[in-house]
């Protein structure tokens, strides 16, 4: 019988892993660069195999090289699955993602040191191309793994580099034979950094994720006429960057109004032909709408299609639309966010529920099977960035909540 009570993670040994990791794909500004599927990529999967069998898991890899280390269980049952992604963006930072595999990891040495065996297996997952820098769109791994794109699919692939997808996975030798998907899991739970400054501001507590934010994204092309910006009488332009102007006002004040989870953002302009003494012909405008429920980020986006019919109508710009990405609101399973609720309050660590501002791997396998993620507070909200960082207490706090967490999903608490 486990004692789940008397078992704790090692933080420095999670510490030190996640600096091992960190060195890999280390740029001279101290940033993480490890892009899916380079040279740098293969190094930290290696790095992590070797960690893997050191600790005993059969390694196994699927076909678009999602990688998985198994820890048998008393019972031959679907595992609990626990895991995240080692990849990164170009200037990442060494917490976003290999803290949800590597505490994985810290639980399993755990258990072997204990002499535990849980009734469940449990799987340690990392991910494919979770970022989605090099290859889009991104989380493409654990969304082939949950049945959302087929296989030859995510293989046909071509980066922003030019590369395939599948050529780069069999070049780095990480193309498994397992079919994505194989190993369906009992329960899911993903611990990852904030990435947001919710956690830090209000002064340390956990999160349950309850929920991820939908995600809307659309390019709006604005088109004018480029004309002299001293002759051309005011009533007679079509001022693309005016129209532009207008619209960035639009969504904030739309999220502004809608209040709630909604927020809308332009992250991106670009003027054609972009002088001081011409009146844009074109811009090229990004807008990202999200909100945590479907019903309303449909609403917001209705909103904004109604506007620019208006916006058309009164600076006589032709507007064109086009869909960059669009996800659909989860919801987490309550009963998984209530388990990771008790393993918190079981330690005595403060927890609350929170929703994900940013895309996971979580979101992914929650279509087939009972998921939740744990968030450990990012100091200042900062992420993809060097300077990323979470309070070493916060990572020991984290990784014994994961533990306390896949023994209770596993039948063991
Ligand atoms: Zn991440």
């Amino acid at each position: 019988m486990t004692h789940p009570e008397s078992l704790h993670c090692d933080g420095k040994r999670l510490l030190d892993r996640l600096d091992r990791l960190g060195a890999v794909g280390r740029l001279e500004d101290g940033s993480c660069c490890r892009l899916a599927f380079t040279d740098a990529d293969r190094q930290g999967r290696d790095l992590v195999v070797s960690w893997m069998q050191e600790l005993g898991l059969e390694v196994r890899v699927d076909q678009v090289g999602n990688l998985f280390g198994l820890r048998r269980g008393r019972e031959d049952l679907a595992p609990v699955m626990t895991g995240s992604h080692i990849d990164t963006v170009a200037t990442g930072g060494q917490y976003d993602g290999s803290l949800g595999v590597l505490a994985g990891l810290e639980a399993v040495q755990v258990l072997n040191e204990r002499g535990v065996v849980t009734r469940r297996p449990l799987a340690v997952a990392v991910f494919s191309n979770e970022e989605g820098v090099r290859f889009q769109p991104d989380m493409t791994g654990s969304l082939v793994y949950a049945g959302g794109m087929p296989v030859a699919q995510a293989l046909a692939l071509i980066g922003i580099d030019q590369s395939r997808f599948g050529a780069e996975l069999e070049r780095i030798g990480y193309a498994g034979p397992m079919a994505p998907g194989a190993i369906v899991p009992h329960a899911f739970v993903e611990l990852h950094i904030e990435q947001g400054p919710i956690l830090d501001q209000e002064g340390g507590a956990l999160g349950a994720v309850a929920d991820l934010q939908g995600i809307s994204w659309q390019e709006v092309v604005l088109r004018g006429s480029a004309n002299h910006a001293g002759t051309t009488p005011m009533r007679l332009r079509r001022d693309a960057a005016y129209g532009a102007a207008r619209l960035i006002c639009f969504v904030h004040d739309l999220a502004q109004e809608l209040g709630g989870a909604q927020v809308g953002t332009v992250g991106s302009i670009r003027l054609q032909p972009n002088l001081i003494n011409v009146i844009p012909r074109e811009a090229v405008v990004t807008v990202d709408l999200r909100n945590t429920d479907e019903g309303l980020l449909r609403g917001a986006e209705a909103r904004l299609e109604s506007f620019l019919r208006e916006l058309a109508d009164q600076t006589g710009l032709e507007l064109a639309t086009r869909r960059l990405a669009r996800f659909e609101p989860v919801r987490f399973d309550p009963g998984t966010v209530r388990v990771i609720e008790q393993a918190a309050a079981a330690l005595g660590q403060p927890i609350r529920r929170m929703t994900s501002g940013a895309g996971q791997d979580a979101q992914m396998l929650a279509r087939i099977c009972p998921s939740a993620m744990i968030f450990v507070p990012s100091i200042g909200g900062i992420s993809h960035n060097p300077q990323e960082r979470t309070e070493p207490r916060h990572l020991q706090l984290g990784a014994d909540v994961l533990l306390r967490t896949l023994l209770a999903l596993s039948g063991d608490d």
